[in-house]
This record gives C-alpha cells, sequence and structure tokens, in this order.
C-alpha cells in the first residue's frame, strides 16, 4: 500500500508549503482524506495541510495568507494563485452540546491531532518529504479490512459529536466499507446527541449516501442504525417491502440530488409533503420545489392512455426545462414497481418528448394576444375578467396549439364573451 503514497501526485503548491514549513523547522504533514485517498490508490479530491507551527507562525512563512478560521488554527496559504489550507496540530476541549467543541487547544504532536479524528482510516498524516506515514489507530489495516472503525472508543467519540455516526454510515456507503461491530453497536445508545445535530448538516451527509454507488444498502444501514427515523421518519416507518422498493429504485436512478430523492419519496408521500421534507432537511427552495413537483408527476404509468391535450398540461405544471427529470424518476420507479409497464412507458416517453420538441405554447405569456391585446378585444380595461380569459385561451390552446394566432385567438375570444353574455 505504501508504494501507492509514493506514486501518488501531489501538487506543486503543497509540496511549497510542506518544504517551507519543514525548513523553518515545523513539523508538517499532509492529513485525513487525502492520506486515506492516497493509501487507497485513489487521486485525493483535496489536500489538507497539518503544521506544529501555530497560526500566527504560518502567517509569517509565506507573503499572502488569509485567516480563514484562524480562531481554530486554519489559515488558508495563498501560492502562486493556488489555496492551501493549513491548520494546527490542535486537540478539542470538552464537547457541550454533542456539535462543536467548546475549546480548541494547539498541540505540538502529530498523534494528539490524530487522536480527535472520527476514523482510524481519517486519522492518518503522511509526509512525503521524509516518506513517513503516522497511523497511530490502524488506519491503513482498516483499509485493508474495508472496516469504519472509530479512533479510540466510538460511544464516546459519537458522544462527543452527533454527526460522526451519519460519516460513519457515509464512508461505508460511499467506500463500500462496513461498520466495526463496536462502531455499530456506539449508535442506537447515542441517537438523543444525533438528534441535537443541525440538519443542514446532516443532509450534507445523507446526500453523500443518496448520490453514493451503494445508495441501496447506505440507506438500509441508516434504517437500520435508527439514524433515518431522526431525520427522515416517512421513510424509517415505511412498511418493509415499501421501503425496499424505494431504496431499490433511488440507488438505481441517475445519481442527481433532485432525482434519487423524489425516485426515493415518490410512493410514500405525496408532492407537497415531498417538497415540505426538502424543506425540512434544508435543502435549497428550488430543489425542494423541484422533488415536490417530480413526486406529484412522477406516477407517469397512469397516464400512458392520455391523448396529447392532457399530456401538454402536463408539461405546463412541469415545464419542460424538468421533463428529463420526471422522465428519469418515472422510467426507474417503473423497472422496479411494474416493469410489465415498461414498453407502454417507453412509448409515453417518446410522445412526451415529441410533444415538448414541438414547443407549444404552455404558459400565458406564450400566447399570441398580450393582455393589453386581450383588452382591447373585449372593451375592457384591467379587471378580473382579463385573467378569466387568458385562463380560458391557454386552456385552448393548450388543447389546439395551431390556433395560437392573434386572429384566431381574437376570433375565438369574441365568441366567449358573447357566450358568456348569454349565459
Ligand atoms: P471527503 O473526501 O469526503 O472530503 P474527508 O475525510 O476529507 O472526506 P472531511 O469532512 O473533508 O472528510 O474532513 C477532513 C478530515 O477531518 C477527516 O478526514 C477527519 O480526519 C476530520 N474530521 C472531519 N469531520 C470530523 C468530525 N466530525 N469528527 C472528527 N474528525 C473529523
Ligand atoms: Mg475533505
Amino acid at each position: 500500500m505504501l508504494a501507492n503514497l509514493h506514486n501518488a501526485d501531489i501538487p506543486r503548491p503543497i509540496l511549497e508549503v510542506l518544504r517551507r514549513l519543514r525548513e523553518l523547522g515545523f513539523a508538517v504533514f499532509l492529513v485525513g482524506g487525502c492520506v486515506r485517498d492516497m493509501v487507497r490508490g485513489v487521486p485525493p479530491k483535496d489536500f489538507d495541510v497539518t503544521t506544529s507551527a501555530h497560526p500566527h507562525e504560518v502567517q509569517g512563512a509565506f507573503k499572502k495568507v488569509i485567516p480563514t478560521g484562524i480562531q481554530h488554527g486554519t489559515v488558508t496559504v495563498v501560492i502562486g494563485g493556488n489555496h492551501v489550507e493549513v491548520t494546527t496540530f490542535r486537540s478539542e476541549g470538552d464537547y457541550h452540546d454533542g456539535r462543536r467543541p467548546s475549546s480548541v487547544k494547539f498541540e505540538s504532536d502529530i498523534t494528539e491531532d490524530l487522536s480527535r479524528r472520527d476514523f482510524t482510516i481519517n486519522a492518518m498524516a503522511y509526509d512525503p518529504i521524509s516518506r513517513e506515514l503516522v497511523d497511530p489507530f490502524g488506519g491503513q489495516a482498516d483499509l485493508q479490512a474495508h472496516v469504519i472503525c472509530c479512533v479510540r472508543n466510538a460511544l464516546e467519540r459519537f458522544s462527543e459529536d452527533g454527526l460522526r455516526p451519519m460519516r460513519a454510515v457515509r464512508f461505508a456507503a460511499v467506500l463500500g466499507f462496513t461498520l466495526e461491530p463496536a462502531t455499530r453497536a456506539a449508535i442506537p445508545p447515542t441517537l438523543p446527541v444525533f438528534r441535537k445535530v443541525a440538519l443542514e448538516r446532516v443532509r450534507e451527509e445523507f446526500v453523500k449516501v443518496l448520490l453514493s454507488p451503494r445508495a441501496e444498502s447506505g440507506i438500509l444501514l441508516l434504517a437500520d442504525t435508527g439514524l433515518l427515523e431522526v431525520f427522515l421518519p416517512e421513510l424509517a416507518r415505511a412498511e418493509s417491502e415499501a421501503a425496499r422498493l424505494a431504496r431499490t429504485a433511488a440507488h438505481s436512478a441517475p445519481a442527481e440530488v433532485e432525482i434519487r430523492l423524489a425516485t426515493l419519496l415518490a410512493d410514500l408521500v405525496s408532492g407537497p409533503l415531498a417538497r415540505d421534507i426538502g424543506i425540512r432537511l434544508k435543502f435549497p427552495n428550488k430543489v425542494a420545489d423541484t422533488v415536490g413537483l417530480l413526486v406529484e408527476q412522477a406516477a407517469l404509468e397512469n397516464r400512458i392512455g392520455e391523448g396529447d391535450p392532457a399530456l401538454r398540461r402536463l408539461l405546463a405544471r412541469l415545464g419542460l426545462g424538468q421533463l428529463e427529470s420526471l422522465l428519469a424518476v418515472a422510467h426507474t420507479r417503473i423497472q422496479v414497481r411494474v416493469p410489465e409497464r415498461l414498453s407502454d412507458f417507453i412509448r409515453l416517453q417518446e410522445r412526451l418528448r415529441a410533444l415538448a420538441a414541438a414547443k407549444p405554447p404552455l404558459s400565458a405569456k406564450e400566447l399570441a394576444l398580450t393582455g393589453g391585446d386581450i383588452m382591447a378585444t373585449l372593451g375592457v380595461g384591467p379587471s378580473p375578467i382579463v385573467g378569466e380569459a387568458t385562463r380560458f385561451l391557454l386552456e385552448s390552446v393548450l388543447d389546439e396549439p395551431s390556433i395560437n394566432q392573434p386572429e384566431k385567438l381574437k376570433e375565438l375570444l369574441r365568441a366567449w364573451q358573447a357566450g358568456k353574455g348569454s349565459a
């Protein structure tokens, strides 16, 4: 495994930071996720540097340093336009609320720093200059054995920071690892601490599980450990077969958050409730709205016999930009739940795509008459009847898009007005 480390491509600016701090006599290492990934032979997403130098000493060692989170020991060194995060070795004080340490203490020893980290595989440090790997908790062995194991005592670690159990499941899902038995056993008794974690942080980890190549087993593990009940009771309390189908479908859907979340929820909750769940999990409003809409319309297998006007109304409700997402949700659900309807669905899909490609008028602003034209034709000023007339025209063009021409619409409008007068 060490061979991977020595061959890893470490970006030049990172090496420059390591060399400079070393020259000044400080201990300095790569740490955390990047070391884990290098040991696995996977290119790291980003490189974190940790050092015995205090933040002001790091500031003194480079021309440009941004004091990103200086009170927690983190500064950002700007080197040739690149940003390198450098954090002073630290240990953490007591955790009062199961969320954040109440204080941090700078340390001179790398092992102290590693011992505050969550899992053994994340608690390794590597110095690429001396080629020294610091692995006091057996991270390499756990990487080889494919297990997620807390550093030191799992119950204590999960009691300190309620997010850690969620991270344990996230790493298991993303890496395809299992939870070491004591780590897993520590989750249920520490759920009261997990309940205190901000849902935004929980959601960030949940999204990583949902988008991982092992979403299905990841969500099952969330359910089995009791974590899911805390933030997604709608799924946790679903009947077991319904929950299984939901997981399988979500797992099979394209890995986009709106699509996977909508596929997961589509057969468990209504559109409005799906939207509320999105809001509760602190997704951006736009994401919650999309998930709500996709869930509301997901059961396309029920629309197979519908005519073009009904399908155009579906497109109008959905917005053309969301059609492919809806098709992905529906396709995945149908494949998992009603595979015998798949060929009918494929035909419906082609019809919907053809209708959308024809770019029919789907909203009032696409009508061939403006509000002003409508008022002039009716001979009225601004009044509720204008809205009524607009809706009438839109319904008419949804039925038959070819009539969306000024003269035809005016004619239609006059007939509508005459009909109202006599009614
Ligand atoms: P990813 O590749 O997903 O970014 P990562 O390991 O880099 O994985 P981060 O959340 O970026 O994960 O955290 C960086 C490092 O900080 C971790 O590897 C771990 O050592 C430490 N860490 C992060 N969150 C916690 C936590 N809640 N408790 C203890 N240590 C943590
Ligand atoms: Mg990271």
